[in-house]
């Protein structure tokens, strides 16, 4: 039988800001880039913010308008990043085998020998006192039923699944709560009468297959609180990107090039503090109508030099955006990474 961890931190952004400056504590608190008259979208909201229905991936406008007291405040990447780093420091202290699978989210397998309820209240106590952060966290014997378990105690949650209650405990969640059970999927789900997981549990393997071929036995196997998926350790990023939206839509090469050039410069740091480089260099440029281009260049020698990324970048953009349309989003990314120490292996013998 696996024993598997999945932790959640709390409203992960808006607490390392609260942390920091404790004036915002208590207060709605929304992380998000832009103001509210702008096309910012909410990373993050305080739980107090999201009593007034605040919540993330929301139109910063909307937000504003549903708790116009709310502070927003702008994302610190970086700052979170090491945070999640001294998360992660601790859970890697439990075993070997951690994936995480966002800045705020790990799954962490404990061997069966273990007692991972012990072991699972004891992170939740060494991230509050050590990182000063909440987190939620769900013990179960697959990745599934402990992500959705965890979801469904958050926030400063805690709960055990015990081997052979999965699909008792699924049972009474809304089938919102399945991951993969998305509009499109529960639309088609209505034919059935199927609200919770438990109902869709009822339906048979054969049925859902009917209807949706393979993605018919994952609902059905999911439903059940099987899933034999394993922790996924290796957490080597594809790319590294960055994108912005502008506030009007711009015509204005100055304010473009200036943009890509920090963006590409931020980029580079990003590769440089992962320790790759990157071979494949992305521009991607979203017009007035929603219209998306991307186009890219590719490099003899990886590289994580902020200049020469600068350089492939405006380069792209010179050769593919006519100052005629207006931009609404530009974006760099790095791609084809490789290890930094090993590009400059390459690059020395070339
Ligand atoms: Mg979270």
């Amino acid at each position: 039988m696996r024993q598997i961890i999945h932790l959640d931190l709390d409203a992960f952004f808006a607490s390392v800001e609260t942390l920091l400056n404790p004036e915002l504590r208590g207060k709605p608190l929304i992380v998000a880039m832009g103001n509210p008259q702008g096309r910012g979208v909410v990373s993050t909201a305080s739980y107090e913010a999201r009593r007034f229905g605040v919540h993330s991936a929301m139109p910063l406008r909307a937000a504003a308008r549903l708790c116009p007291q709310a502070i927003i405040v702008p994302p610190r990447h970086r700052v979170y990043s090491e945070y999640s780093q001294r998360v992660m420091n601790v859970l890697h202290e439990y075993s070997p085998l951690v994936g995480q699978v966002s800045i705020d989210e790990a799954y962490v397998e404990i061997p069966a020998e273990q007692d991972a309820a012990r072991i699972a209240r004891e992170i939740q106590q060494r991230i509050k006192t050590e990182i000063e952060l909440d987190c939620t966290l769900a013990v179960a014997s697959n990745k599934l039923v402990a992500k959705i378990a965890c979801n469904a105690v958050k926030p400063r949650g805690f709960v055990v699944v015990p081997p052979g209650a999965e699909a008792q405990f699924l049972a009474p969640l809304p089938i919102e709560e399945l991951p993969g059970a998305g509009k499109v999927t529960r639309a088609k789900l209505a034919r059935w009468n199927v609200k919770t997981i438990g109902d869709l549990a009822r339906v048979s393997a054969e049925e859902l297959r009917t209807e949706f071929g393979k993605w018919g036995s994952y609902l059905h196997e999911g439903a059940l609180g099987r899933d034999d998926s394993p922790v996924v350790t290796e957490s080597k990023p594809k790319s590294v990107s960055q994108e912005n939206t502008f506030e009007r839509d711009t015509r204005d090469v100055a304010q473009v090039e200036k943009l890509l050039a920090e963006m590409s410069a931020g980029v580079a740091r990003d590769l440089k503090r992962e320790g790759y480089a990157a071979r494949t260099i992305v521009l991607k440029l979203r017009y007035g109508d929603f219209t998306t281009l991307t186009r890219q260049t590719t490099l003899r020698v990886p590289t994580d030099d902020g200049d020469e990324m600068r350089a492939c970048a405006l380069q792209l953009l010179r050769q593919h955006w006519s100052p005629r349309r207006a931009l609404r989003l530009i974006g760099v990314g790095a791609h084809n990474l490789s290890e930094a120490s090993s590009a400059r292996q390459l690059e020395f013998r070339m």
